[in-house]
């Protein structure tokens, strides 16, 4: 994991300082002396994380900052102010301008590290989602860039997890003025309650009593349902050993105690929107992967994913020398359907049909829409006898109850046919065991439709 670095400072020996801190834990760094110079640089996407000094002739740090939060092209790109300023004015300045977080001159090493490793690990997390949601955008769905940069941060839903009284009632109170906050103040309960509270942001305190909340943020991090959330850690300073403790498991930031209001506001903000944000990508890679492989009218995989499937399916059955059947269903007379009843009713009885089909059949069979009202069923494991069982009991199914059409007020009888086979040895191309199958339908429809016609191998 070779990140690169952006150090942006005009004192040549700052730059250098960094750069050499950076480069003995194998970063990659690049420099530049001014904010015209760093806008550029990550415009070009050059560089994974930037650490900006704040006062700058040109443009300062803070107007960088802000520059780069609101261009789809940068707003990712995770920014730490660096700065000799350290009241808690300035630092809100920073992260007003949308700043990740801060390191204060002189920078400590460890902290230096800590903060760009965990940074580095989330940027490369989300250049991942952005990369596959590229195709996402290319097939027509809303870049989530767009409503990024507009995002607020607010209207958030919080778990805080505190055993202190005092603390969870302040901390829920200066939350709740920008979001729906909940506190969890049982420890071992907390888990639970984030596994299923569907949340935007876990805030964790480090000091509870007799539990270690940084297993608590561990446990989350390795839970499937709370993988990607947020969390924010709340430590007294003399816990601040642990916090960098917490920044290596997964922690995605934190605020040491005595908590500053605007802080702590602005923290939660970043966190919300850069959790959105990701939520955004996963779900546009997640439906461009769906609609890729699923015909829109049906919900059945579409003939482009059962062509590429089948051939694994055909493999490895060969490999284990077990049989598999397929076959092929056409439903019988479906165009005068369509031109008794219309088009409309002709799609309501492929979507019922599908339906029906995928109550007939196991998990592990791949069924798709092969064409208009052609559809094709593979059933791994499965024997011609077997499979001759199946298709005669999906025929049954589609002949035996009449399809509801028109929004239910009428109902017409629908009847298939279905050709069947296995594949005949290992090694057998697919092709060929779809042409056999196809034959099989062709004789059913010739013999009088509604049939189900097997061709052993
Ligand atoms: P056979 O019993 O020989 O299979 O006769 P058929 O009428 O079912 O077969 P044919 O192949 O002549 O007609 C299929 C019809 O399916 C023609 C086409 O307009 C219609 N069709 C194809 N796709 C769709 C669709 O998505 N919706 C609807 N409503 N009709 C479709
Ligand atoms: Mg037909
Ligand atoms: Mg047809």
């Amino acid at each position: 994991m070779s990140a690169r670095i952006l150090v942006v400072d005009d004192v040549p020996a700052n730059v250098k300082l960094l750069e050499a801190r950076l480069s003995a834990e194998y970063f990659d760094v690049m420099t530049a002396s001014n904010g015209t110079e760093a806008l550029a640089i990550c415009r070009r996407a050059e560089c994974d994380i930037i650490l900006l000094d704040v006062m700058m002739p040109d443009i300062d740090g803070y107007e960088v900052c802000r520059r780069l939060k609101s261009d789809p092209a940068t707003h990712h790109i995770p920014v730490v102010m660096v700065t000799a300023l350290d009241s808690p004015a300035d630092r809100n300045r920073g992260l007003e301008a949308g700043a990740d977080d801060f390191l204060t001159k002189p920078v400590s090493d460890v902290v230096l590290i800590a903060r760009v490793r965990s940074l580095t690990r989330l940027k490369m997390m989300t250049d991942e989602l952005r990369m596959r949601a590229i195709t996402s955008i290319e097939i027509g769905m809303q870049a989530p860039e767009r409503s990024a940069v507009a995002d607020t941060g607010k209207g958030g839903r919080i778990l805080l997890v505190d055993d202190r009284e005092s603390s969870y009632e302040r901390l829920a109170t200066l939350l709740a003025a920008e979001h729906t906050v909940d506190v969890e103040p049982n420890p071992t309960e907390a888990l639970f309650h984030a596994a299923e509270g569907n949340y935007d942001l876990l805030i964790v305190s480090l000091d509870l009593n007799n539990f270690d909340g940084l297993r608590l943020c561990s446990q989350a991090r390795s839970l499937e349902r709370t993988r990607h959330v947020p969390i924010l850690a709340i430590a007294d300073p003399e816990n601040s050993t642990r916090l960098l403790r917490g920044l290596e498991i997964g922690v995605n930031d934190y605020l040491l105690r005595p908590i500053d209001k605007n802080e702590l506001l602005a923290r939660a903000r970043t966190q919300i929107r850069r959790r959105r944000y990701t939520d955004h990508l996963r779900d546009n890679v997640q439906n461009s992967i769906e609609m890729a492989i699923t015909d829109a009218l049906t919900g059945l995989h579409n003939r482009r994913y059962m062509e590429s499937h089948l051939a694994t399916l055909a493999e490895q059955a060969s490999i284990r020398g077990k049989p598999l059947a397929l076959m092929i269903l056409d439903i019988d007379y479906f165009k005068s359907i369509n031109d008794s009843y219309g088009h409309d009713a002709g799609d309501d009885v492929l979507r019922e049909f599908a339906v029906r089909v995928r109550k007939s059949i196991r998990g592990i069979d791949l069924a798709c829409r092969y064409g208009g009202e052609e559809f094709v069923i593979v059933m791994p494991e499965t024997d011609l006898h077997v499979a001759g069982m199946v298709a005669e009991r999906l025929r049954r199914s589609i002949a035996g109850e009449p399809f509801a059409i028109h929004k239910g007020t009428k109902r017409i009888e629908v009847t298939i046919s279905i050709g069947l086979t296995t594949l005949e040895q290992k090694g057998e191309a697919v092709a060929d065991v779809l042409k056999r199958a196809d034959t099989a339908l062709y004789r059913a429809k010739h013999d009088g439709r509604n049939r189900v016609v097997s061709q052993a191998a």
